[in-house]
């Protein structure tokens, strides 16, 4: 992959991470990808981060027709009885060899390239993705996959441990009991498998609860399990609302660890249910927000400074946890890269994610739009100016409502499902610690500093308290690792954008209000989910 760097080369299958077949994409090919989805697979100078230009098959469109089905929720009152089938289902599933559990997981990713044209479709439809972020999702979905089906089969050894005690020693992991697996609606597919079967495949059962809002994708990966081999007393979806199926789960006398994902305020809740239960002590692994900053340098290259930005706030409408907030740009450059993102700006395609050509999508309701609608309101009252806002197309105001002030657009998509979009946003402000919530959408704050202030300004990011994400662009040797080791955050990108991290290769995951760690997709996230026992046998 990297030999292939700043080349456009053809790859044969776009749904294939470079982690897993990075072999095969060696060759500027005819671009025929992966049966139906005809395309470019573009690599940037770091060989991993990737662009799809993808044209659409007629197996796709025929998906994309079709009504998303949500599925039924289910009621407090069926936790209970689930919850018991799952606790009963774990002590057989544990005493399957890993082997067979890693073969499921190995067989799901293979059903779910199979299956793409219709997880596609759903993720487009149901969570509003553009095609390019739902490939890359899918992708992603089948990395963990397969990465966590080859780190448990290495983990889950049974170990000697020979040492001067005289006795056999040995230990071994085992599943903790059920799992509950909480996850969010910005990534409906690929954080829900990766929590899952990361779950499953250390020997545990699961209660699955996806967000409200992307039910139905959720539905079609456990469908997908339990046709790959995870028996149905192991793996139940529980369809249902936060505050009381995810509340009721949590509190569950027989839930034997929990993985959540979403925000900062709904682990803190989380974590004092857990911790106010009667019991057993549970353990919380928990991801959350953050508000995540990038900082610009003389030095740094303006295009590419400017390529990234737009790329990791604006793309997916800005609402990834990785997405960046706070740009930080040294005084000396600040006018040249602003003038080039208002133009870039400018440039952006706003409009339903299944028109082909659309950058930015809607945000996931109307909830979401209400609620950055507020937060922005809360820049400008703090002081913020507005620096840049992309406009509407001329095509999107037909039979759209426009907010007063044009933020927000309402619209009706061809199957008259309201559409719910906010406008991309830049705003200046004076210092970083005006920056108070993470806003999960297409708003970004701009800050200046002056040169030689650099570790004050990584301090005063830190001191936001979250630690996700931080983007450095600087050509200076040695500044990016020193403000790496000043900074505290979990993943810091340096000259490219700060989305997209790849299973195996970029573990993801922050620390502070970002959450406890472990990181998803990397070495150490199966060992959160064991139970250890050493056994020592007098011989
Ligand atoms: P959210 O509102 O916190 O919801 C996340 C999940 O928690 C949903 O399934 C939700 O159910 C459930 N939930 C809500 N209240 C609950 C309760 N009292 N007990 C148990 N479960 C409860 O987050 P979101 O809006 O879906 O996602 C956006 C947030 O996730 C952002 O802050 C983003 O930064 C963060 N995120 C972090 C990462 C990471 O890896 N660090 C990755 C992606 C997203 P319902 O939706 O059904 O109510």
């Amino acid at each position: 992959i990297h030999q292939l760097a700043n080349q456009h080369v053809a790859a044969e299958d776009l749904l294939v991470s470079p982690l897993w077949r990075a072999e095969e994409a060696a060759l500027p090919k005819p671009i025929e990808i992966y049966g139906h989805l005809h395309g470019e697979l573009r690599l940037n100078s770091q060989g991993m981060d990737m662009t799809y230009i993808a044209e659409r098959s007629p197996a796709l469109e025929a998906a994309l027709a079709l009504r998303v089905q949500t599925p039924e929720e289910i009621q407090v009152e069926d936790v209970d009885p689930l919850m018991h089938a799952l606790h009963a289902g774990q002590t057989r599933w544990d005493a399957v060899p890993v082997e067979r559990r890693a073969e499921i997981l190995t067989q799901a990713a293979d059903l779910l390239e199979a299956r793409q044209d219709k997880l596609l479709a759903l993720i487009m439809r149901e969570a509003h993705k553009t095609l390019a972020d739902a490939v890359a999702e899918l992708r992603e979905a089948v990395d963990f996959c397969r990465y966590y089906a080859i780190q448990a089969k290495a983990l889950m050894r049974k170990e000697a441990l020979p040492g001067p005690t005289g006795e056999t020693n040995s230990l071994s992991l085992r599943g903790r009991g059920v799992f509950v697996c909480i996850s969010p609606w910005n990534f409906p597919l690929a954080i829900f498998a990766g929590q899952v079967v990361a779950a499953l495949v250390t020997g545990n059962s699961v209660a699955a609860k996806p967000a409200e809002q992307t039910m139905a994708i959720a539905r079609a990966f456990v469908e997908l399990l339990w046709e790959a081999g995870v028996p149905r007393d192991v793996l139940a979806l529980m369809p249902g609302a936060g505050e009381t199926v995810g509340a009721a789960l949590v509190g569950h006398p027989l839930t034997g660890g929990v993985v959540f994902t979403g925000s900062t305020g709904v682990a803190r809740h989380i974590h004092q249910d857990l911790a106010a239960k009667e019991g057993p002590i549970v353990p919380l692994i928990a991801e959350t927000g953050g508000i995540n900053a990038m900082i610009v340098d003389s030095t740094a290259l303006a295009e590419q400074v400017v390529d990234a930005v737009v790329a990791s706030a604006f793309r997916s409408a800005g609402q990834r946890c990785s997405a960046l907030r706070l740009l930080c740009v040294q005084e000396e450059c600040a006018e040249e890269i602003l003038t080039m993102l208002k133009g870039a700006m400018q440039e952006l395609v706003i409009g339903p994610t299944i028109h082909y050509a659309t950058d930015v999508g809607p945000v996931i309701d109307a909830e979401a739009q209400t609620n950055i609608l507020a937060q922005i309101a809360r820049v400008e009252q703090g002081g913020g100016r507005l620096l840049a806002r992309c406009a509407w197309p001329p095509a999107l105001l037909e039979n759209a409502q426009v907010t007063d002030n044009s933020v927000a657009l309402t619209m009706q998509d061809d199957q008259q499902r309201n559409l719910y979009f906010v406008a991309p946003c830049a705003y200046a402000i004076t210092h970083v610690s005006q920056v108070r919530e993470e806003i999960f959408g297409p708003v970004l704050q701009v800050v200046t500093w002056k040169a030689g202030q650099v570790d004050a300004l990584v301090d005063a990011i830190n001191a936001l308290g979250f630690g996700l994400t931080l983007g450095v662009q600087t050509r200076i040797d040695g500044r990016a690792a020193h403000i790496a080791a000043r900074s505290r955050c979990g993943n810091v990108y340096v000259n490219r954008n700060m989305i997209g991290a790849v299973v195996g290769v970029q573990p993801f995951g922050g620390e502070g209000l970002s959450g406890t760690g472990p990181k998803a997709g990397g070495p150490h996230y199966l060992l959160r989910m064991v139970a250890e026992q050493a056994v020592s046998i007098n011989t």
